[in-house]
């Protein structure tokens, strides 16, 4: 498989959508290159609007400027819905996504997504209805016989949303063709505010390497912003940049030095409001940890 080690040079820093610099994805990806970027996630939150033909052009200069392609799926999914219409919706959100996919060729392409939400189910009813969404999807990508693909499952923000780290990986653990992908603001906000030491950053990455290897653990999927959220009911309200909050929330500064301390890979997608600046803000930070780290 082309680029089965995506993760061999380091971890990767982009920006969740196009720059506002920028006019479309084809510009963005020449422009984050620039910047020093090598990772960018195409936001398709509001719908998958992209063709074949586009995606394949996407995926040829992704290629070319050896930036590693992600998604964010749509919103609305809701993989354990009360109504079988709902389930079937995002059936087709998430296969719309695996289209682009396999049209973009890239080495690895991660689909993040949220789960869905309890609605009264119990965690593992969810569970098992998140999994029989999911087997739906992963059998269109073995029939399409694809093996770039791989659906990204988002540690969520809320109470109420499927996507605890344990559930994540629980179901992951039981799928083929599901990864997870560990958003650091939505771990913090759901844990009310858990994510302050390297301790419990390094927890995390643990945690996924008992469960699903060290491979597995090293090259994880990311997503790391600051954010305000609630701490008395665990639930995150908005993304903010980096160094706006006060004290940090999350902070970035123990994450950095996990990762080098620890030599891991992983792909860090900055969802804050200034994207591209903050992606660029963390890469400096883990460059400033790998200094302090060598001294
Ligand atoms: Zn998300």
């Amino acid at each position: 498989m082309r680029g089965e080690k995506p993760h061999a040079a380091g971890p990767r820093f982009g920006p969740a959508g196009v720059p506002p610099e920028c006019s479309g994805i084809l510009d963005a990806l020449p422009f984050v290159k620039g910047e020093g970027l090598s990772a960018f996630e195409m936001e398709f939150v509001q719908g998958v609007k992209m063709g074949p033909e586009l995606a394949g052009k996407i995926g040829k200069l992704a290629g070319d400027l050896e930036i590693l392609l992600s998604c964010h799926a749509p919103y609305w999914i809701n993989c354990c819905a009360l109504e079988e219409v709902k389930i079937n919706r995002s059936v087709h959100h998430l296969k719309d996504c695996v289209d682009v996919g396999q049209a973009l060729g890239d080495p690895r392409f991660v689909i993040v997504f949220h789960p869905g939400f309890y609605l009264g189910q119990s965690s593992a009813e969810s569970g098992k209805k998140v999994m029989s969404t999911m087997q739906r999807v992963v059998d269109v990508i073995r029939e399409k016989g694809l093996r770039n693909v791989v659906l990204g499952m988002e540690t969520t923000g809320k109470q109420s949303q499927f996507g605890t780290l344990d559930e994540i990986l629980g179901v992951c653990s039981q799928m083929d063709f599901s990864v997870p992908a560990v958003d650091f603001a939505h771990l913090h906000a759901r844990g009310r505010g858990c994510m302050r030491t390297e301790d419990d950053y390094l927890a995390v990455f643990e945690k996924i390497e008992r469960k699903l290897g060290a491979t597995a653990a090293r090259g994880v999927h990311c997503h790391f912003s600051e954010l305000n959220f609630d701490p008395v009911k665990g639930n995150e309200r908005n993304h903010v940049p980096i160094g706006s909050a006060s004290p940090p929330s999350p902070d970035f500064m123990p994450l950095a030095k996990v990762i080098v301390k620890n030599g891991l890979s992983p792909v860090l997608i900055c969802e804050s409001p200034l994207q591209d600046k903050d992606a660029l803000k963390m890469k400096a930070i883990v460059e400033e940890a790998d200094a302090a780290a060598k001294k």
